[in-house]
């Protein structure tokens, strides 16, 4: 499967940029990872929105739904003008009803309940789920196709039951809202450190660190989580492009 980062900033986008959205695709399908603030005008850099096949949603925080209403008008008029036919499916839990509902628009697309505790079949793509530690319920997700696994952490302060969701992945997409000496503030979010700490207990193949701060020099969000995992890790930014 390929990963193409649409949008990697925490809380909101930074200039000529977006808040979190990743576009995966395996075997012509293409699933978007989270629609938030200008994920919609960032994707067209890649793929018309008419070329999505479905849409995940990991929680209802703005900085990951913000661009679900202009999603559903750009299909709409899509509609209009070149005959979109399709009724997208958008995934996401239902523990916030009012976000849930968001979901559904006239035939243009459709909420669909996923369950934490159920496998996930969207495509090619097995998806499952662990609740993470949030202020709002939210879910990282582990996603299989052709073998190969993707971790995508979503918001979530750092948990031992995490490891274990983790365990042995190829890919670890993992936030890190948080320098290394922030640990206090990390209640709702990781740090670098905990990143790292993260994709090392458990043995994944690589890391990208997401969801990045406004603040500080990144740079050393990378050299923080290398001290925990001195292996394969690299920055979220705009258009990187992974074959996991
Ligand atoms: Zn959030």
């Amino acid at each position: 499967m390929e990963l193409t980062v649409i949008g990697h900033w925490g809380g909101y986008p930074k200039v000529g940029e977006a808040s979190t959205g990743y576009l995966l695709e395996n075997e012509g399908f293409k699933l978007l990872l989270d629609c938030g603030s200008a994920v919609l005008s960032q994707l067209q850099q890649y793929i018309k929105p008419s070329q999505l096949d479905a849409v995940i949603i990991s929680h209802y925080h703005p900085d990951h739904v913000a661009d679900i209403g202009v999603l559903q008008h750009a299909l709409l008029i899509d509609k209009y003008l070149e005959g979109y036919e399709k009724n997208l499916p958008i995934y996401g839990h239902q523990e916030d009803e009012i976000g849930f509902q968001s979901l559904t628009y006239k035939n243009i697309t459709t909420g669909i309940p996923y369950k934490a505790d159920e496998v996930l079949h969207i495509g090619p793509f097995q998806i499952s789920f662990i609740r993470t530690i949030h202020p709002v319920p939210c879910y990282a997700m582990r996603i299989l196709a052709n073998g190969k696994s993707l971790i995508f952490t979503a918001d979530t302060a750092y948990f031992l039951d995490l490891v274990e969701f983790s365990k042995g992945a190829d890919l670890l997409l993992c936030e890190s809202n948080y320098y290394k000496n922030m640990e206090n503030a990390a209640v709702n979010h990781m740090t670098s450190q905990q990143a790292g700490k993260l994709a090392n207990l458990a043995q994944v193949k690589s890391l990208i660190l997401t969801h990045l701060p406004h603040f500080g020099d990144h740079q050393q969000l990378l050299q923080e989580a290398r001290e925990e995992f001195p292996a394969d890790i690299k920055l979220a930014s705009a258009g990187l492009k992974i074959t996991i």
